[in-house]
């Protein structure tokens, strides 16, 4: 679903510096922040997407962008909760919620938890993610690291927040070991993290990733998600890249998936090589959806390959 322009709240930082953090990415370095739903926002521009609730409690982070965005970030949060009230303090940001270990989604933990505008609740979590991030984790600086983390199916915030309740769900080795989802229960919108992007999902096997995995996360996402009746809306996606979402995009998406994984498998079980497969183009008929970025195909094939050879 795309936001019409002139409906969309924008926030525009202007790019001051260029300090080479481009490289992987497409945005246009100017952060931009857009209504998504009830108290739920959408942060772009950062190298991920972020998602924020923004309200009387302050604001929740799910994700932290690129550590070299971080200034900007925190520059945009700022500016943005304060234009509610000119002359107001900006809203503090009480929790990081981080969706997978990968540097794009946590890289502003350090900055962000170091920054003034961070002061978790009293007796609250901060920076929450599955135990396997931490793990993950273990050389990157302490204050980047995630305070309280969950081993369990799911974690909920132990309080409401900005009047709702936030569940952050696990979802078992598919983009990687330690992916989460956070669903929040009144807005009805979900974050979903790198399971659902603008581009072929990454299945980072050395991190505990696999093809299996990845579909159930995404049938999974889709039980939980309720569509507009011929229309699009319902509950909204936040992917972990790209555009505000909702359950067509989500199942156009899982059926891609779904699709290559089958296309690969029937190769793999005619004994078919790497290098064969990769030769076959199985994306072709999707790549002009999902194939924009450089590489990604290759990368996803090569992926689906290697984790179906796994299992056997
Ligand atoms: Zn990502």
């Amino acid at each position: 679903m795309k936001l019409p322009r002139a409906f969309a709240l924008v926030l525009m930082i202007g790019l001051l510096s260029t300090h080479g953090w481009a490289q992987q990415n497409s945005d246009d370095g100017s952060i931009h922040v857009w209504p998504v739903h009830g108290n739920v926002y959408l942060l772009v521009g950062a190298g991920s997407n972020i998602t924020l609730s923004v309200g009387k409690d302050g604001v929740l982070m799910v994700d932290s962008g690129q550590a070299q965005m971080s200034d900007k970030v925190i520059a945009a949060i700022q500016e943005f909760t304060r234009q509610r009230d000119p002359n107001g303090p900006a809203l503090p940001v009480r929790y990081i919620i981080n969706t997978s270990v990968d540097a794009d989604h946590t890289g502003g933990n350090q900055k962000i938890a170091e920054s003034s505008l961070f002061k978790p609740l009293e007796g609250g979590e901060m920076i929450i993610a599955h135990d396997n991030v931490l793990a993950g984790m273990a050389d990157a600086p302490e204050k980047a690291k995630p305070t309280h983390t969950y081993e369990t199916e799911q974690y909920k915030l132990n309080r409401f927040f900005n009047g709702e309740g936030v569940q952050v769900i696990h979802m078992p080795a598919a983009h990687t070991d330690g992916d989460s989802i956070v669903w929040f229960r009144f807005s009805d919108v979900i974050s979903t993290g790198d399971l659902f992007t603008d581009s072929y999902p990454i299945i980072d096997l050395e991190k505990g990733g696999s093809i299996q995995g990845l579909l159930e996360a995404l049938n999974r996402i889709i039980d939980l998600v309720f569509p507009e009746f011929r229309v699009q809306g319902g509950t909204m996606l936040i992917p972990g890249h790209g555009r505000i979402s909702d359950l067509t995009d989500l199942a156009y998406y899982r059926d891609m998936v779904t699709i290559v994984r089958d296309r690969v498998q029937d190769m793999v079980k005619r004994g078919m090589t790497l290098d064969q497969v990769k030769a076959a183009k199985l994306t072709a008929d999707f790549d002009p959806i999902y194939g924009k970025r450089p590489g990604f195909s290759d990368r996803f094939v090569e992926a689906v390959y290697r984790s179906l050879n796994q299992k056997h």
